[in-house]
Order: C-alpha cells, then sequence, then structure tokens
C-alpha cells in the first residue's frame, strides 16, 4: 500500500521543504519507493534536489492544468530509490486557473492516482498558505506531517491549520489523518523553545516525534548543492536526527498495520 503523506504548515519558513527532501532521501536510503511532489511555486524542493526547471519540458503545472500523466514529469534523483515530480513558478498560476475548475481540489490526487502504486511513500511539499495548493495536496494525501518551529505563536498556528484539516476532512477527504508533528530548527538552550515543546506536547498528547530537528548550518547549505543531507554530510546532527525522525514515520506504519 502507497502511504502518502503532505508536509503542511501555513507559516512559512518552518522548514517543509527541508523535511520533505531529507525525510523522502532517508525513507529511499531505507530502500522503500518514494516519490517527493513540490507543490510549491518557489520551487525550493526542486532546486534542493539539484534539479533545473527551465531545462524541463514540463512540470507539476501541466500536469494539474492541462492534464499531461505523471510519468512524463516525474524525474529521477542522485538516490535510485527517490523520484521527484518538479515544480516551477509559473506553479502560481494554477491556483488562478484552477478557480472555477470542475473537481478543482482533487487536481492532485487524480495526477498522482496511476502512478502511486509504483511507490512506498509519496511526500507532499506544500506553499506557505492554505489556499487551493495545499488543499490540493491534503485531499491527495492519507496523512499530514506538520513542522514546527518553537516560536511563541507555533501552538496557535497548529490549532488554525487543525480546523483546516477538519474543514478538507468534512468536505473532500473523510480519511485525513495527522501524521505527526515535528520540532524543526531547535535550538533547546531556550526557555521558551521547551516551554513551547512541553504546550504542544500537553495538546496533541501522542502526535509529536520524541525526534527533533535542530537548528544545524549543513542542512542550510545541503540544498545549495542540489543533495539531501545524507549524500551532503551523513555524519552532521542534521543528518542524524532526520534519519531518527524517518525511523519513527516507518514505524507508524508498522503499527497501523498490525
Ligand atoms: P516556505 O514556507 O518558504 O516554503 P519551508 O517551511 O519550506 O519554507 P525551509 O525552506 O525548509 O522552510 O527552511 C527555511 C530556511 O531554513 C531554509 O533556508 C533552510 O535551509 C533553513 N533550515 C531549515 N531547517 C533547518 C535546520 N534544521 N537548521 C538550520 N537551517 C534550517
Ligand atoms: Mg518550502
Amino acid at each position: 500500500m502507497t502511504r502518502i503523506v503532505a508536509i503542511a504548515n501555513q507559516k512559512g519558513g518552518v522548514g517543509k521543504t527541508t523535511t520533505a527532501i531529507n525525510v523522502a532521501s532517508s525513507v529511499a536510503a531505507a530502500e522503500k519507493r518514494a516519490l517527493v511532489v513540490d507543490m510549491d511555486p518557489q520551487a525550493n524542493l526542486t532546486s534542493g534536489l539539484g534539479i533545473d526547471a527551465a531545462a524541463l519540458a514540463g512540470t507539476i503545472y501541466r500536469g494539474l492544468v492541462e492534464g499531461t500523466p505523471a510519468t512524463d514529469l516525474i524525474q529521477n534523483t542522485e538516490l535510485v530509490t527517490l523520484k521527484v515530480l518538479p515544480a516551477e513558478r509559473n506553479l502560481t498560476g494554477a491556483e488562478i486557473e484552477l478557480v472555477d475548475q470542475p473537481r478543482r481540489e482533487y487536481r492532485l490526487r487524480e495526477l498522482l492516482e496511476p502512478v502511486a502504486e509504483d511507490f512506498d511513500y509519496i511526500f507532499i511539499d506544500c506553499p506557505p498558505s492554505l489556499g487551493l495548493l495545499t488543499v490540493n495536496a491534503l485531499v491527495a494525501a492519507h496523512s499530514v506531517l506538520v513542522p514546527l518551529q518553537c516560536e511563541f505563536f507555533a501552538l496557535a498556528g497548529v490549532s488554525e491549520l487543525m480546523s483546516t484539516l477538519n474543514r478538507v476532512r468534512a468536505s473532500f477527504n473523510r480519511g485525513l489523518e495527522v501524521q505527526g508533528i515535528v520540532f524543526t530548527m531547535v535550538d533547546e538552550r531556550t526557555n521558551l523553545t521547551s516551554q513551547v515543546m512541553q504546550d504542544v506536547r500537553e495538546n496533541f498528547p501522542g502526535a509529536v516525534y520524541d525526534s527533533v530537528i535542530p537548528r544545524n548550518v549543513r542542512l542550510a547549505e545541503a540544498p545549495s548543492f542540489g543533495k539531501p543531507i545524507l549524500l551532503y554530510d551523513i555524519r552532521s546532527k542534521g543528518a542524524e536526527a532526520y534519519l531518527s525522525l524517518t525511523k519513527e514515520i516507518l514505524n507508524d506504519e508498522a503499527e497501523s498495520t498490525r
């Protein structure tokens, strides 16, 4: 069974793309077939995996708006078992062009359906908004992974995201689950960090991963080399943390299929 996981948080710069690249590549390194989908017009995931979208015949925009099959758009990466469905700037236009189209919330689900069986895991990197692109990701997904930065408004941000999940469940995707919440860019020396971590764990019991992602400069450098952290610096704290998180995510599935 394919597991489709959207990586979402409407707040910008919280580590969605870094988490998408590094969890997907760690899953691939565990010899699972993984696809990572770029649903953000900023296309940071695409460039962070070393892909020059300008050199391609098409990206996800064509799949969502023009009906180009995913097989024509999916690209290889340096890791044999990791594929990517890339994006470019023009994806901004999809949000506008799809607005008055029928089944506009189901475009990504329908794009992925024919290829889903080729993968064990599909991760979808969302833009920092709760607009139609994110809704498409939430409608296509089985679950949502929420990267969270420990700052004062973090809890309010997750609560807003949870009400969006409820709306998506009510209208489009009844089975949508919360895969989990992961703390990113953590600097455990600050009081605010430990306070926020405690508050979130209390408010969402059982939903927060034990693994936390530390602030680590190697994680920030890797995308400029077009590489996931595993290929850039496998001995870094960042690599260690994403491998540990991935182990927990793979375990979630083992538990739920028992
Ligand atoms: P956006 O909302 O704009 O899509 P995002 O949520 O996808 O942002 P990222 O792009 O993953 O966030 O991260 C924001 C910035 O922080 C990037 O420059 C990234 O390299 C850096 N970064 C992410 N995680 C870490 C980390 N654990 N340690 C240090 N830097 C990090
Ligand atoms: Mg991003």
